[in-house]
């Protein structure tokens, strides 16, 4: 995945005129885990009046507590790509085992490799086998070169449709969830042709922070930015208190572009 070997940047196509990669700002919003056929009408709508094609969930979720909502499984997965595909949204949501690449494939668009399983390298051989892209984001204490050798697994089983995600990782600051490292971005952009992503809702984990980060990240030359927003995220099912309401979204979208702009 190295510059010295790949000095083009690799842009990913995703069909029905989404991109992901230099040239364009990618933009990624949805909630944190699926929770219903109107839960997702509702973020859909949300998406589409504002010009985002590119829709994030998950129904496969690792939580710390078992006691906490694990997902909604296949079935959500199931409804969610098929109210997607009527609307011309993309997805992206979490494969957590080998077992679930397979029956997974056929629903999603981008396959995610969440923190916690960064470094899970029987599902990055997995996923080099597949001819989906593959969202990999950093490990909870993953250094930038742990990343991108997660992301060579991968690339070297022979799927090079990457994109690389930076997350936020845990240091010993508390005052945050995670401590977003930005300066991530230009050195991925400098060691990697591969696509980078910011996400800044788990990178600092407070509502009223991620525009800020979200704008940061754009400035620091991020390739497109994933959040989590809900109609009511004082009812979300999981991460409501990083989940940013639509208002707060549509807003984030509008300054994103404008920033973008002035890159
Ligand atoms: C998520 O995207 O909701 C998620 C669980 O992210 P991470 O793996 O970065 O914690
Ligand atoms: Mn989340």
């Amino acid at each position: 995945v190295s510059r010295k070997w790949r000095v083009k940047p690799t842009v990913l196509d995703l069909g029905g005129g989404v991109t992901i990669g230099e040239g364009s700002l990618a933009l990624c919003a949805g909630p944190c885990s699926i929770e219903s056929e109107a839960q997702m009408e509702k973020v859909m709508n949300h998406l589409t009046e504002n010009g985002v094609r590119l829709m994030r969930g998950g129904v496969f979720k690792p939580r710390s507590s078992p006691y906490s909502f694990r997902g909604l499984g296949m079935d959500g997965l199931k409804l969610f790509h098929s109210m997607a595909r009527e609307r011309g949204i993309k997805i992206v949501t979490e494969v957590m085992q080998v077992s679930q690449v397979e029956e997974m494939h056929d629903f999603v668009d981008v396959f995610q490799v969440g923190a916690r399983n960064t470094q899970n390298f029987n599902l990055l051989d997995a996923l080099g086998g597949v001819d989906k892209p593959v969202m990999i984001k950093r490990g909870i204490s993953g250094t930038i070169e742990e990343l991108l050798s997660s992301a060579e697994y991968v690339f070297s089983g022979g799927n090079e449709k990457l994109i690389l995600c930076e997350r936020g990782i845990r240091t010993f600051e508390t005052a945050s969830r995670n401590t977003l490292d930005l300066n991530a971005v230009p050195i991925l952009k400098e060691k990697s042709h591969l696509p980078v992503i910011v996400d800044p809702s788990h990178g600092i984990g407070i509502r009223e922070y991620v525009p800020a980060m979200a704008l940061a990240g754009v400035l620091a030359g991020a390739d497109g930015i994933v959040y989590e927003t809900h109609e009511t995220p004082e009812t979300a099912a999981s991460d409501g208190q990083q989940t940013l309401n639509f208002d707060e979204s549509a807003k984030l979208i509008r300054n994103l572009r404008r920033v973008y702009a002035l890159r």
